[in-house]
């Protein structure tokens, strides 16, 4: 619904209709009643009101009011007035000429202002349509600001989208659907971190809002008339997710209702670039997800390929070494070393894929620490390794797949006889810890230094200062760790009182007497 038109023409219409109609009542002036001139002068006036609005209405009121005593009243063609009573008659009709104009114009204003919110309900309704219907956040971004653009009038609508991570601020819409437009300036990081809109001035100068919020938004908006762009941040859930900035070459000017609007609009904006940064990290997600999945596959059939001439290698080295070369000592041994690495890492893969079977069965800590002890027997290069049990416990029993936790504890023993110097003891002690059986491996080597700790359990992780001889490829504890935990077990590292290392293995313990032990067995 629009405004009565103002137009000069409108104007001139009515102005002449009524001459015209004077001129009509002047023929049959003796003929006419004071009352029938007056509603026919009446009926003018509401004509023009609602076509022209208040001050045409008002204009011909007073017109018809000097029409009507100048040419109906007598004496006629004077503003003399004979009849007091007659005074009367053209006070009423003049104040009803005024206030029928005044109401007429207000309920036109209210149901033009009705006929607005309606639009600005069903552009909100459209907005709302468009975000939910895009196929790809990105389309609905630029859905919602096109929607924007036309609803403000103005030229340009783009959307910058702050990354929580990094936190560039990059524009997303109307062309980097990637996300990887062009920085941000200066003016637009500042609405971002302060999270206060600003406009920038025809003079080039930039105004902040005096705060956060819609009516601070809403006071810019009106001071800054005329302003070449204005910087809105955008935040959903009290979280900053970019800035919609809106460009107008010849300046930027909102109508109240279009103000009013713009926070709504703005909402929308931030619920569009929080759907299109979801949907990225989605993907990225889904990406790493796959390319984690292909390395896995990858490293399983290299490591299967590998391992095959590796086996002839060793065969064929063995064979030549019991003639005597002493070369060929060097390669088995060098063939050994790669097959074990070879191993490792199809058990790495395999174990983060879950897909390692375990045998899981009741098992005594005596016979993992006496299987343990055997397998690094010959690694001892002078060390001692103290093995005990706790004397408390009768019987120290747990349930895990013996060959796996083998595996680890004889890491751990390695790890210890490779680190700590030589002909230092090395203590190695099982005990029960509540649920767990804990098996101890403590050396007096140089321990690990505290920002460390957590990263030795990472894949191919080696301290900066590691000595580069010790022919390992940092796996070991990698493995360790996710084993037990395969088992509902763990693998921590602290330092020891004194100097050096304390690793402990701990597994599920089980509660069990000495002849249930050798019943189940
Ligand atoms: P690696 O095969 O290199 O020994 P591990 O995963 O077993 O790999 O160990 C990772 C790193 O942790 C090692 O390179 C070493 O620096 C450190 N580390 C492991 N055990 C000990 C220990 N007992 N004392 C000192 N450092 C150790």
């Amino acid at each position: 619904m629009r405004l009565p038109s103002r137009s000069w023409s409108t104007w001139a219409l009515w102005l002449l209709g009524l001459a015209a109609l004077c001129a009509a009542m002047l023929v049959g002036r003796g003929t006419l009643d004071k009352a029938h001139v007056a509603l026919l002068l009446l009926l003018v006036v509401l004509g023009g009101s609602a076509a022209g609005g208040r001050a045409l209405g008002v204009t011909l009121a007073v017109a018809a009011f000097l029409a009507f005593n100048f040419f109906f009243l007598p004496p006629y063609h004077t503003f003399v007035v004979a009849n007091p009573l007659d005074w009367l008659v053209l006070l009423v009709f003049l104040v009803t000429g005024l206030v029928a104009a005044q109401l007429l114009y207000r309920a036109q204003s209210e149901a033009i202002a009705a006929g607005r919110r309606a639009a600005e309900v069903d552009r909100l309704a459209a907005l709302g349509a468009e975000t939910l219907s895009a196929g790809r956040a990105d389309e609905a971004l630029a859905a919602v600001t096109r929607v924007i653009r036309t609803t403000l009038g103005v030229a340009e609508c783009d959307v910058y989208l702050l990354d929580a991570g990094t936190g560039a601020l990059r524009q997303v819409v109307p062309d980097h659907h990637d996300g990887q437009g062009p920085e941000a300036p200066g003016v637009t990081r500042w609405v971002a971190e302060n999270r206060q809109a600003a406009a920038e001035l025809a003079d080039g100068t930039v105004r902040m809002a005096a705060g956060p919020g819609t009516s601070a938004l809403g006071a810019l908006v009106e001071q800054s008339a005329g302003a070449r762009s204005l910087l809105v941040p955008l935040a959903v859930r009290e979280r900053t997710v970019g800035v919609l900035r809106l460009a107008k070459p010849d300046g930027i000017a909102l109508d109240p209702a279009q103000r009013r609007f713009l926070d709504a609009l703005a909402y929308y904006a931030a619920l569009g670039a929080e759907r299109v940064r979801l949907s990225a990290e989605a993907q990225r997600a889904e990406a790493l997800r796959e390319a984690d999945r292909l390395k896995d596959a990858l490293l399983a059939s290299v490591s299967h390929d590998i391992r095959t001439p590796l086996t002839t290698i060793r065969a064929l080295a063995h064979d030549i070494a019991a003639g005597g070369d002493e070369r060929a000592l060097v390669i088995e041994e060098e063939a050994l070393r790669l097959n074990r690495f070879v191993v490792d890492l199809l058990d790495l893969s395999r174990l983060s894929a879950g897909g390692l079977p375990l045998v899981v069965e009741l098992n005594v800590a005596e016979d993992l620490v006496g299987a343990a002890l055997q397998r690094v027997a010959g690694l001892a290069n002078g060390h001692e390794i103290h093995a005990s049990l706790d004397p408390a416990e009768p019987v120290l029993a747990g349930r895990f797949d013996f060959a796996q936790s083998l595996r680890i504890l004889v890491n751990l023993l390695e790890n210890a006889l490779k680190y700590a110097p030589a002909r230092t003891p090395i203590e190695l002690t099982a005990r029960r810890e509540r649920g767990d059986l804990a098996f101890v491996v403590a050396d007096r080597g140089p321990g690990i230094p505290a920002g460390e700790r957590a990263r030795i359990f990472e894949p191919f992780y080696r301290p900066p200062n590691a000595r580069p001889d010790v022919g390992s490829a940092g796996l070991g504890l990698a493995i360790a760790q996710r084993l037990a935990a395969a088992q509902g077990g763990t693998v921590t590292c602290e330092p020891r009182d004194g100097g050096g290392s304390v690793f402990t293995l701990r597994l599920p313990a089980a509660d069990i007497t000495d002849a249930q032990l050798a019943i189940e067995r």
